[in-house]
């Protein structure tokens, strides 16, 4: 006995995995870890096939991202969160201003404020589902702002501000990179992890670094100024050239990135990534613009993510329910963010979503709701 409501098979998307992070994981990236047993799971990553993986994906984002001349692909461990915390060591000179205008922005902001070696942090806030953008301000040498803050489904230009002299753009590409196309000139510091655009895991961070971000990490580091050698970006960076991280790195979850930027570089680059993120989140911009009872949350067209699409839903239909009936049928993490409080569905589209899935969500949620509401 169930009170559940059976969608029809026909209608069910192939893979109901629709999470804003971590995300939906492709069968060629669990292959592909099948496929690297036992030559590369369960070995030193001090030794040569756990760093030629760590060089392969080096070289691939280089090329998915076409960098400039004298940028660098660094990485290590502890996700987004932690690279915050590493960056207000070693990016920041004496005083950061960010834009805040969702939970992950915010969350970079109280880093560098509470960070005793900085000055207070300038923090521009903007209401969830609007943006602020960084403008020019005398005393900051870091201008710090989300590509995609992935609780609200905003997605803002990456343009370097007018005025801002030597300052760096340090820019948190989390659920951007890999989903939305960018001007990598734009930044000194692009930084992400892999368990959202990348399908893999999470645990371990990425960042693209402009010649102006390394010297600045150089001239801290030379600084005197105390910095704990887990967050040191100075001692990752060091570590990176040599292919690996100063700790032991889930060689899983790189294994599993690997695979990812093939199957990307393969279908044609960036482009072709974030291509399959827009077609598959104008589904559902244009589902909720015909259907009267969802609306998308974020009023400006311009602003509205490619990969992460909220979506708010009439009073008369119970996000809570409706998202049971789907989870009971294997449709799952359309969950809106919890500190959001809407009535409301959150769907990641990042590239390893089938465009031709999210054509599925929408008639599996218009024939649930079609029978919840009467
Ligand atoms: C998910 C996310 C983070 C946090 O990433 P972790 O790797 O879990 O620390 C930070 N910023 C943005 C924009 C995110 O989407």
């Amino acid at each position: 006995m169930t009170d559940i409501i059976t969608l029809p098979d026909a209608l069910l998307p192939r893979d109901g995995r629709f999470g804003s992070g971590p995300s939906k994981v492709s069968d060629a990236q669990v292959k592909a870890l099948v496929e690297s047993q036992p030559g590369v799971l369960g070995t030193s990553h001090r030794q040569a096939p756990v760093k030629g993986l760590v060089r392969d994906i080096r070289t691939m984002l280089g090329e998915l991202y076409a960098l400039p001349e004298g940028h660098e692909v660094i990485l290590g461990n502890g996700g987004s969160t932690m690279f915050w915390d590493a960056a207000a060591f070693s990016l920041v000179q004496g005083r950061a201003q960010h834009c805040a205008f969702g939970e992950f922005g915010s969350k970079f902001a109280k880093a560098t404020d509470l960070a005793p070696h900085l000055g207070a942090s300038s923090i521009r806030t903007a209401p969830g589902g609007e943006a602020v953008l960084p403008e020019a301000e005398d005393g900051i040498d870091v201008y710090a702002w989300p590509h995609n803050e992935t609780s609200t489904g905003v997605a803002v230009p990456v343009l370097r501000p007018e005025g801002i002299g030597d300052a760096l753009t340090v820019v948190d590409a989390t659920s951007a990179a890999g989903g939305i196309e960018v001007d990598i000139a734009q930044t000194d510091v692009y930084y992400f992890a892999p368990q959202k655009s990348f399908a893999s895991d999470g645990g371990l961070w990425f960042a693209i670094v402009s010649p102006a971000a390394i010297a600045r990490i150089e001239e801290i580091a030379a600084s005197g100024r105390w910095i704990p050698e887990s967050l040191s970006l100075k001692v990752a960076l060091d570590n990176s050239r040599l292919e690996q991280t100063l700790n032991t790195p889930a060689v899983a979850t790189l294994v599993m990135m690997r695979a990812q930027l093939e199957w990307m570089l393969a279908g044609g680059g960036l482009a072709f990534a974030a291509g399959r993120s827009a077609r598959s989140s104008q589904t559902l911009y244009e589902w909720a613009a015909r259907t009267s009872w969802a609306t998308p949350f974020v009023a400006d067209p311009a602003l509205r993510s490619p990969v992460v699409a909220t979506i708010d839903l009439d009073p008369r239909v119970d996000s809570a329910e409706l998202r049971r009936h789907l989870r009971a049928q294997g449709v799952v993490d359309i969950d809106p963010y919890r500190k959001l409080g809407r009535n409301q569905v959150r769907v990641g589209v990042y590239p390893a979503v089938d465009p031709e899935d999210v054509g599925s969500l929408v008639q599996c949620m218009d024939y649930l709701v079609e029978r919840l509401l009467t």
